[in-house]
């Protein structure tokens, strides 16, 4: 069998994907081994599938106030946000504007760029700016907001600096003008409370894997009695809203995951939190010229994302690698160039430092020793890279 050594890791990339917790895995065992009849079959032995995909869809419901019947289960986060504005510009087709963010996830960002392809029709997109903490401004979304726009799809939080946006607030002011609302809240749900009872929120994604599910499944929450057109046609499953037979072993396991998220919530913001502040605070108080990206409070408590200036992010994280500490960095190897993120682009960061921005992305399986290992392995790594840099020595 295949090993990773994952004990041996620090793995602080939980926003990238998140281990499977063990009961999920325990909870998913029976359905890829005896239980593997068809949830649809008439059967009995199938018949009990389908009662396990309820119970999930029922935990699910839990977790974010939501009623059974308004979840939907897909393979991933981004299929769900492909199905909820494929979904609202087809029940609109006479609407051709849509807002978003720039500083969506890829899901959301490249289906906007390919919108007039996927489509056949022109549309208008406009990304409301945010500010240099990554805050959005709200003056300039009520301006946005237009007679022909179909649909709204704002994050609820930032998967690289954990920053929260004013979904609510937002929807509502949709709402008011009759237009659809869709959050993408992959990185959201299960790290702060979400209550979807009393919002005016249409559509919210979830991906399993950023809450210690399994890859491959993900869930579309449509508000009752919003318009809703498959994205995928087929069978009669998940009530007609998404053909194709169900990933049922994940989605118990996601329906589990979620039960033990709503456990978590209260140590992910208050012990995950702390460590998420030691280990920040850590690093600006002993790394010169490191700087935080993001708003320091309106932001998920795993989530600390610091720019070393003067260093290059993939080479920080090379060294980490070397101590098995596992994050992200804000800037992506493209075809050799090294290009910043397009969301610390959007902020404003300095070009020197979105280069050098690394993310770190903690989760309830993390501890203090964790925290000080790396605490104590980050200021000589970035001093000895700053040796080599051209830029450092000017300074
Ligand atoms: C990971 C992520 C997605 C994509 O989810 P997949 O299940 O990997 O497709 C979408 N949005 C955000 C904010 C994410 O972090």
């Amino acid at each position: 069998m295949m090993n990773c050594d994952a004990d041996k890791v620090i793995y602080m990339d939980n926003n990238a994907t998140t281990r499977v917790a063990p009961e999920v895995v325990d909870a998913m065992m029976p359905f890829l081994t005896e239980c593997y009849g068809n949830p649809s079959s008439m059967h009995n032995f199938g018949g009990q599938v389908g009662s396990a995909v309820q119970k999930a869809r029922g935990q699910v419901a839990e977790l974010i106030g939501a009623e059974p019947t308004e979840i939907t289960f897909t393979s991933c986060g981004t299929e769900s946000d492909s199905t909820a504005i494929l979904s609202a510009l087809q029940a609109f087709p006479e609407k051709r504007h849509i807002i978003t963010t720039r500083v969506e996830h890829p899901a959301i960002k490249h289906l906007c760029e390919n919108l007039d392809r996927l489509t056949g029709h022109k549309h208008r997109v406009t990304r409301l700016q945010v500010e240099s903490d990554g805050t959005l401004d709200l003056a300039s979304y009520e301006e946005a907001l237009a007679e022909d726009t179909a649909i709204v799809s704002v994050m609820w939080a930032n998967n690289e600096t954990g920053v929260i946006f004013p979904v609510e607030k937002m929807a509502t002011m949709a709402k008011e003008r009759g237009i659809l609302f869709h959050t993408d809240a992959v990185q959201a749900v299960g790290k702060i409370p979400i209550n979807l009872k009393d919002l005016d929120i249409d559509f919210l994604s979830i991906s399993g894997h950023k809450l210690h599910a399994a890859k491959g499944v993900g869930v579309l929450y449509v508000k009752r009695g919003t318009p809703f057109v498959p994205f995928l046609a087929g069978g009669h499953q998940e009530g007609g809203r998404r053909g194709g037979t169900e990933n049922v072993a994940s989605i118990v396991g996601l329906g589990k995951a979620c039960e033990l998220a709503g456990k978590m919530m209260e140590e992910e913001n208050t012990r995950v939190r702390a460590l998420r502040d030691r280990l920040e605070e850590g690093l600006l108080a002993t790394v010169p010229k490191s700087m935080l990206n993001g708003h320091k409070t309106d932001r998920l408590p795993n989530t600390t994302n610091i720019s070393f200036e003067f260093v290059e992010g993939e080479a920080i994280l090379l060294h980490m690698n070397m101590y098995n500490i596992c994050a992200s960095s804000g800037s992506a190897c493209t075809s050799g160039s090294l290009e910043p993120s397009h969301v610390l682009r959007a902020m404003g960061v300095p070009f020197t430092a979105a280069h050098g921005s690394i993310r770190y992305s903690l989760s309830v399986y993390n501890t203090e020793a964790e925290v000080d290992f790396v605490l104590e392995k980050m200021p000589p790594i970035i001093a000895e890279l700053r040796e080599l840099s051209p830029f450092w020595e000017a300074e």
